[in-house]
């Protein structure tokens, strides 16, 4: 058996010797198998041998009988992310057509990928979204920021490196990474400064769109196995992106004044007073078209692989009220689990979890901020309640303020 060299990889799925467990040598020189893909080969042979007459079917003949319908995906998104109804709807659609496309084995109609674009504030569910879909498909999911990618040659990371990110999330396995989801967050952030095609270098805005047009309509990349800068002794392991499915998510900060100013132009030149009336002028963000994003910085061949474009809203006051209460792994159910596995019986009253909310909303921190609130409420009891006798702890709005203002929540928040 060889001991792990620095430099040698699986030469069957490209794993670099310091991921596998033990890496076993061929015949030929250098050329080393990894201990995972013996385990997945010899699990296949079981299940080929198992079946008289018949080979296990692989990953790449997808059949829709295991697909769930739109309607299904979207009950499945209800469960964890509250409001947000046209971004589910639109999403439970994009992926159920992903999955059409990936069954079909005819080549009549190419169904063309349908690759997602999701804009809204910042906190309000689109990467819950994401991460909900991957969860329900099972495929192998990855989060990437856009704001660290830059166009090869520069610092920062290669634009190859998600598809990396997404190979890891799939244990290495190519075929599985190959239909997996790939979450953008922040595109927003590498518009191009301006409308206008810019003079002098774009590092980090057009030319690393540039570079995701190719991952997004498809094509093969080599990926180093363990991302980071691609150097001329790698070895890379070629990757298909035509079946991988992109989300891409931003707040496009005033993007609302683009749609705005396109919707009054429109309005004053084609439209009667009537349909002006109708637009309901407190949410822009509804109206959003591929123009606007456009205008925003995106380039048209971006915008082109982005075909289904959704946007989320604003949570308000009974939104925030319900997230942390209603999805399946609301915050207060979390603390109630944690409370119950010291056998106490934890109780919010309705007007400590109103006071929750409050705060939230008076230090503009949408959902996201709702569970450090929780948290720096419960930290006490957290710790004093193992140790007693006591089998139920309620929370009361005074109890919640108290902690708030005995932790100085007001001032953390604000420095
Ligand atoms: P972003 O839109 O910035 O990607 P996230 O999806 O990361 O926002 O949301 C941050 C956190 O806020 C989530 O982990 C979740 O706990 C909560 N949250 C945000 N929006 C919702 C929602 N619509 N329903 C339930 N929880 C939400």
């Amino acid at each position: 058996m060889a001991k792990k060299t620095k430099l040698s990889a699986c030469a069957f799925c490209g794993r670099p010797a310091d991921a596998s467990e033990l890496m076993v040598p061929s015949q030929l020189p250098d050329v080393f198998i990894c201990s995972e893909c013996i385990t997945a080969m010899s699990e296949a042979l079981k299940e080929y041998r198992g079946q008289t007459g018949h080979k296990a079917v692989t990953l790449s003949k997808a059949t829709m009988d295991n697909v769930p319908k739109p309607q299904e995906i979207c009950a499945f998104l209800d469960n964890y992310v509250i409001g947000q109804d046209a971004a589910k709807k639109y999403l439970s659609v994009a992926v159920y057509n992903h999955y059409k496309r990936l069954a079909q084995h005819d080549d009549d109609v190419d169904i063309e990928k349908s690759n997602i674009i999701m804009v809204g504030p910042t906190g309000t569910g689109k990467t819950l979204l994401a991460k909900t879909i991957a969860r329900l498909l099972d495929v192998p999911f990855t989060i990437v920021d856009a704001t660290v990618l830059t166009e090869a040659g520069y610092v920062g990371e290669d634009i190859e490196s998600l598809i990396t990110r997404l190979l890891q999330a799939a244990d290495y396995n190519v075929e599985k990474a190959e239909r997996g989801i790939v979450f953008i967050d922040e595109i927003d952030k590498i518009a191009r400064k301006g409308d206008n095609p810019s003079i002098t270098r774009d590092v980090s805005g057009e030319g690393v769109q540039q570079g995701l047009l190719k991952l997004l309509e498809g094509s093969i990349v080599n990926v180093p196995p363990q991302g980071g800068r691609k150097h001329p002794e790698q070895h890379l392991i070629p990757v298909d992106t035509k079946n991988i499915l992109f989300i891409c998510g931003g707040a496009f900060d005033g993007i609302e004044r683009k749609i705005a100013q396109r919707m009054n132009t429109h309005v004053v030149g084609y439209s009667n007073n009537a349909s002006r009336q109708h637009i309901d002028r407190d949410n822009f963000l509804q109206y959003v078209a591929p123009q606007d994003l456009k205008s925003f910085g995106l380039i048209p061949e971006i915008i082109g692989r982005l075909p289904i474009l959704t946007h989320l809203e604003p949570l308000d006051r009974d939104a925030l009220r319900r997230v942390l209460t209603e999805p399946k792994n609301a915050i207060i159910r979390q603390y109630e689990k944690l409370f119950k596995m010291d056998g106490i019986k934890l109780e919010f009253t309705p007007e400590a979890l109103d006071l929750i909310v409050d705060k939230a909303i008076e230090y503009k921190l949408g959902a996201r901020g709702l569970r450090s609130i929780v948290e720096t409420i419960m930290i006490d009891s957290m710790f004093t309640m193992p140790s007693t006798k006591e089998k139920t702890f309620t929370v009361t709005a005074e109890y919640a303020l108290e902690k708030l203002q005995q932790a100085n929540f007001e001032t953390t928040i604000y420095n």
